[in-house]
């Protein structure tokens, strides 16, 4: 009965739309930083594109077809696609979109639920949980992901912090409501930091989990991780809300119909890399775009076509990607690399001599935390 098993409304059709379903440009520009980055640790013989929940497939489309057109830098590389998938609806739409309609899939491969090739000769593999991915150098991609997974809400009182639950409402027939818990519960007494000022918190549990296990990867076989959603930096409190048609909707009516959000704490997400690897950002979605270069891409785009409409299409999606009113200011990039890839320059150097690392495409001045 899921929103997501049951397809999820993602489009202009649906109840939401997305950046990488907005412009071409945004998939390209992401996989530009995987190549950037690639490139930077010393071309390794091969890398994993990981993908968490992937939607209707764009971005990584977007991806395959600038590592198509990087195909000779790649030649000798081995590039695989891994989609880490819950929704069996959402990966049927994947695979079409990717490989143009030639579905076959591989029941006998145990740890992926379904198989293909790309219409530009990659392999793709399906999974259910970001566990099941092969270990291997990798970068491991989320957009508007973590908001998706489910919170837990606090409310502080003046007995202490209780917890935000659903209750059926025993007046209204059919419908829900927010109770605070009596007492203290199992997740007040485990979610909650000791340092805590806000009165309302929600956390998200799960997003710990996942982003504890990309960490550890990554410290392990190396790669990086980019983060990209709507999101706060341990500042917000009440940000749980439901979209149907593109409009806000109640959270609580008709479960299942609508799309459920919260804003994603980055503050979390950094604490939960318990150190492992560094983490960069968040920073806004219209800088870390202007970084990697959208303008330049964009006047390429434009200069290649003569058809108006298109045109117009082209200057609409780059202001609804950038615009401080739309998604440029409430969307952030957050990433995660190995310690490392931004290792200070040896302390048995001269001080005035410089890291030759090159620095992180997108993240301009270094926001280290
Ligand atoms: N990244 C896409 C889609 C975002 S919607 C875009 O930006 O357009 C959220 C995606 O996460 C959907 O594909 C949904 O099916 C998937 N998803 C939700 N919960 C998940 C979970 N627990 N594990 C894996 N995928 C999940």
């Amino acid at each position: 009965q899921g929103y997501y098993t049951r397809g999820g409304g993602i489009g202009e059709s649906g109840d939401f739309v997305t950046s990488p379903e907005i412009s071409q440009i945004f998939g390209e520009l992401i996989g530009i930083w995987c190549i950037s980055e690639w490139i930077a640790t010393g071309k390794p013989k091969a890398f994993q594109l990981v993908e968490l929940g992937p939607g209707r497939g764009t971005l990584t489309e977007d991806i395959l077809r600038v590592f198509n057109q990087l195909a000779s830098l790649l030649s000798k590389c081995d590039v695989s696609i891994h989609l880490v998938e819950v929704s069996p609806k959402l990966s049927e739409i994947q695979a079409l979109m990717l490989t143009g309609g030639k579905v076959q899939s591989n029941p006998e491969d145990k740890s992926a639920y379904m198989k293909v090739v790309s219409k530009t000769g990659v392999p793709i593999f399906w999974y259910r949980d970001i566990q099941d991915v092969p270990p291997g150098y990798s970068f491991y991609l989320a957009h508007e992901f973590f908001d998706a997974l489910p919170i837990h809400k606090f409310q502080r009182t003046e007995k202490g912090w209780r917890e935000v639950l659903v209750d059926i409402d025993p007046e209204v027939p059919d419908q829900l409501r927010f109770v605070l818990s009596p007492s203290s519960t199992p997740a007040t007494e485990n979610f909650i930091q000791p340092e805590e000022t806000r009165d309302h918190v929600e956390v998200c549990p799960d997003a710990g989990v996942i982003i504890q296990r990309l960490a550890c990867r990554i410290e392990k076989d190396g790669g990086a991780a980019l983060v990209a959603d709507y999101g706060h930096d341990g500042t917000k409190t009440d940000t749980f809300r439901g979209f149907r048609n593109h409009k806000l909707h109640d959270v609580l009516r008709a479960p299942g119909t609508a799309d459920l959000t919260a804003d994603v704490d980055f503050s979390y997400l950094r604490k939960m890399t318990q150190g492992r690897t560094v983490t960069l950002g968040p920073i806004k979605q219209r800088e870390f775009l202007k970084n990697m270069g959208i303008d330049l891409r964009l006047q390429v785009l434009l200069q290649n076509s003569d058809d108006t409409a298109i045109r117009e299409q082209l200057l609409h999606s780059y202001d609804m990607l950038m615009n401080p009113k739309k998604m440029g200011d409430c969307f952030n990039f957050f990433a995660l690399l190995p310690h490392h890839r931004l290792a200070h320059p040896d302390k048995k150097q001269k001080p005035e001599s410089k890291s030759t690392l090159p620095p992180v495409a997108g993240f301009g001045e270094l926001l280290l935390k």
